[in-house]
């Protein structure tokens, strides 16, 4: 079992530094187990129930749902415009569980294919974390022919200005002239869309088949979800 410290759980949940936490613990803002927390190294793991003004951020009961989201579905807590991925579990698990779930690595809106959602932040961070540089696997339909050379610069990673950063090494296959296969291990803003950019060559179709071990169920039809196996959640620690 993974322990550690309140005020590091409380600091990665929120992205707010240390300092900020120690004030929260002061104002008597958090709850673990139902007991106030006031002691910044607290012991925590993944069955302690954490309340922070009223909120929960770590229920002892932990959900993993995979969903097989379909083009036209945001992945947004809510939307104005859009079906959100959290309104087409809503009828399935219940509005209150959904709520307390968060979505692990977003699909574009006109992307399909496997979205993972769950209450465990330290599962999901070791999907999402750059350290652990977990596999998302793709099916990409393209514009015009892919050539070879498309092989190499996906390899090598691009410098993409805007976040100042360089791709991590990405595995694209050849799969015919207008089918790839891409592995990311990060998730860019429309990555994928801006790497085939780079080529002037346009992606008309986006599906995320594979996160690590976790392939999408082949027998989920679009919007269909279900739970993950015990073999399947552990897959991934
Ligand atoms: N890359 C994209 O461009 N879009 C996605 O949804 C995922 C990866």
């Amino acid at each position: 079992i993974n322990t550690t410290r309140l005020d590091r759980f409380i600091s990665e949940h929120y992205q707010i530094n240390r300092k900020s936490v120690r004030l929260i613990l002061a104002q008597k803002r958090v709850y673990v187990d139902g007991k106030l927390a006031r002691d910044i190294d607290q012991l925590v793991d993944q069955f302690s129930v954490i309340v922070m003004d009223d909120k929960t951020l770590q229920s002892n009961q932990a959900h993993y749902i995979m969903l097989h989201k379909p083009i036209g579905v945001v992945c947004a807590t809510k939307d104005d415009k859009h079906t959100t991925v959290i309104d087409l579990l809503a009828e399935k698990y219940g509005q209150e569980l959904v709520n307390s779930l968060h979505i692990v690595g977003r699909l574009d809106l006109n992307t399909s294919g496997l979205v993972l959602l769950t209450n465990d932040s330290r599962w999901s961070e070791r999907l999402t974390s750059p350290e652990y540089k977990v596999n998302k696997r793709y099916q990409v339909t393209l514009a015009k022919p892919i050539t070879p050379d498309y092989i190499g610069a996906f390899a090598q990673g691009m410098y993409f200005a805007y976040e100042d950063i360089v791709t991590q090494p990405a595995v694209l296959k050849i799969i015919s002239p207008l089918q790839a296969e891409v592995t990311l291990t990060e998730g860019r803003y429309h990555q994928i869309k801006r790497m085939f950019g780079r080529f002037q060559n346009q992606v008309v179709m986006l599906h995320r088949f594979a996160i690590g071990q976790l392939v999408l169920d082949q027998t989920l039809s679009l919007s269909e979800s279900r739970s993950l196996t015990a073999h399947e959640v552990s897959s991934i620690t």
